[in-house]
């Protein structure tokens, strides 16, 4: 076995992170960074960009290419995931058979889709399928997939590749459809019919967005997204997913790729589907009953978990969320930085800590803009304004101002996340002055 000072986990925003502070802050000693992919640093917001076309593969590495882990003196493991970790022997191991005793530990392995069990489903996302349901090899063009999920490189990769396909087919235009109507799942809606799809969003919840946006706001862009021809089925199950067999060639090959069967609704042929019903931390590889996890990995602000040699960052991490007073994962792009900034600083022996974040998200819903701050699940009070083509809907809970939609009216939105965070670390007292006077 060999012996390690630090390892790292991952190799996401978090992970790329802490090994800038790690050696900003003057530590010297070895750092092992173990990746399930090849690649350097990814940021995975960048997906839906990507499949649009608007930017490169090249630009979706934030921290530079992969000169990146040996610029900062890291024995990068690429493609040599971890499979076990026993944070109380202080001992993890690879994929290769290989196993290592470390000093400290850093979890920054993020999250994976959280898929639903629904028959059919799993077999569509595997990456290449070689038969068909009816045990006859398919011709090559059949044994594309047509499922997919986004999160990590190689997901954009393929599904983008698919899309291409699709597009460049003469006739009609290819039908799409996405699962789950999450802020994920609207970006990529808007993506895929900005490209020419059609496009239908199935959300099993009542209206879109559902964990952030109030029902008010969420009617307005589901109004505005049928009057730019999207489909929406609201408050619908998808019961089975069918692969069309090799028999169907040439048009019904192409339009009946993939069958959608949605409960009492009727079934939908579609070309393409991308799964974004939410995310899960991917932490399979800890030993039961040794780290405390919730959901993710319990820290403080020092990002330590109750293993003082095991520190967690990022998506796989519940640190404090400023708005509920909780540790929850805050699966957010910034506070994944932060995170692994502190567990870095921390690390090489710096007094740091990261008091939490607010949750905050925006994004384009068709052609309009949405934005949300805090939480929009529990309040006692709501104030709404309205003008023209915009909304803004306030949650309140005990006088404190807890949870903002903004919709076509999203300038102010770092001001108030700015204000709620001055709010919770007693920085402010008065939210909605802090931040009234930037809303014009
Ligand atoms: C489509 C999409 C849109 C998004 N939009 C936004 C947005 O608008 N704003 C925003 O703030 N955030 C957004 N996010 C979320 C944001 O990207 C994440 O919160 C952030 O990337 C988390 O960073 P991380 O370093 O914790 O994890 P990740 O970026 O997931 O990195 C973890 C890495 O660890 C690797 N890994 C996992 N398990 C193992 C293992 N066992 N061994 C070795 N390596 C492993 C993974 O492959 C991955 O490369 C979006 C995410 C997606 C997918």
């Amino acid at each position: 076995m060999s012996r390690i000072p630090l390892a790292i986990v991952g190799n996401g925003g978090a992970a790329a992170e802490a090994v800038l502070a790690l050696r900003a802050h003057g530590y010297t000693g070895g750092i092992h960074l173990f990746a399930d992919n090849e690649h350097a640093p990814y940021n995975p917001m960048l997906g839906t960009y990507l499949v649009s076309g608007r930017i490169p593969a090249g630009r979706v590495f934030p921290f530079g290419d992969r000169t990146f882990y040996e610029a900062n003196r890291v024995t990068a493991h690429l493609g040599n995931a971890v499979t076990a970790l026993d944070a109380t022997r202080q001992v993890l191991a690879t994929a290769d058979g290989a196993s290592y005793q470390y000093e400290r530990c850093l979890v920054a392995s993020g999250s994976r889709p959280s898929v639903p069990s629904v028959p059919g489903l799993g077999e569509a996302l595997a990456p290449r399928r070689p038969r068909f349901g009816d045990g006859l090899q398919g011709p090559k063009t059949h044994a594309r997939r047509r499922v997919f999920t986004l999160r990590s490189l190689d997901d954009a990769l393929s599904l983008k590749e698919a899309v291409d396909e699709l597009r460049s087919r003469p006739g009609s235009p290819a039908r799409s459809a996405v699962l789950g109507a999450s802020f994920a799942g609207v970006k990529v809606a808007t993506v895929l019919h900005d490209l020419g799809m059609r496009v239908s969003l199935i959300e099993s919840e009542s209206h879109i967005l559902p964990t952030c946006a109030h029902v008010d706001c969420a009617r307005l862009m589901e109004a505005h997204l049928l009057a730019d021809g999207y489909e929406l089925h609201l408050g619908a199950v998808l019961a089975a997913v069918e692969i069309a067999g090799a028999a169907a060639t040439g048009r019904n090959a192409r339009s009946g790729m993939v069958r959608l069967h949605l409960g009492a609704l009727p079934s939908e042929d579609i070309d393409l589907m991308v799964v974004c019903t939410g995310t899960r931390p991917a932490l399979e590889f800890l030993l039961p009953g040794q780290v405390d996890v919730d959901e993710g990995i319990l820290v403080d602000e020092q990002m330590r978990s109750n293993i003082p040699t095991l520190y967690a960052a990022g998506d796989a991490a519940q640190g404090k969320n400023l708005v509920s007073g909780r540790r929850e994962i805050i699966g957010l792009w910034s506070s994944a930085r932060y995170q692994g900034r502190t567990a870095g600083r921390c690390l090489a022996g710096m007094a740091s800590g990261h008091p939490g974040a607010v949750p905050h998200n925006i994004t384009h819903v068709g052609r309009m803009l949405f934005a949300t701050v805090g939480r929009m699940d529990k309040y006692d009070r709501l104030t709404v304004r309205r003008e023209r083509d915009s909304l803004q809907v306030r949650a309140w809970r005990d006088e404190r101002l807890v949870g903002v939609n903004l919709l076509n009216c999203c300038r102010s939105a770092g001001v108030i996340k700015q204000a709620m965070m001055r709010a919770a670390t007693g920085a402010a007292t008065d939210t909605e002055a802090t931040w009234t006077s930037f809303n014009e």
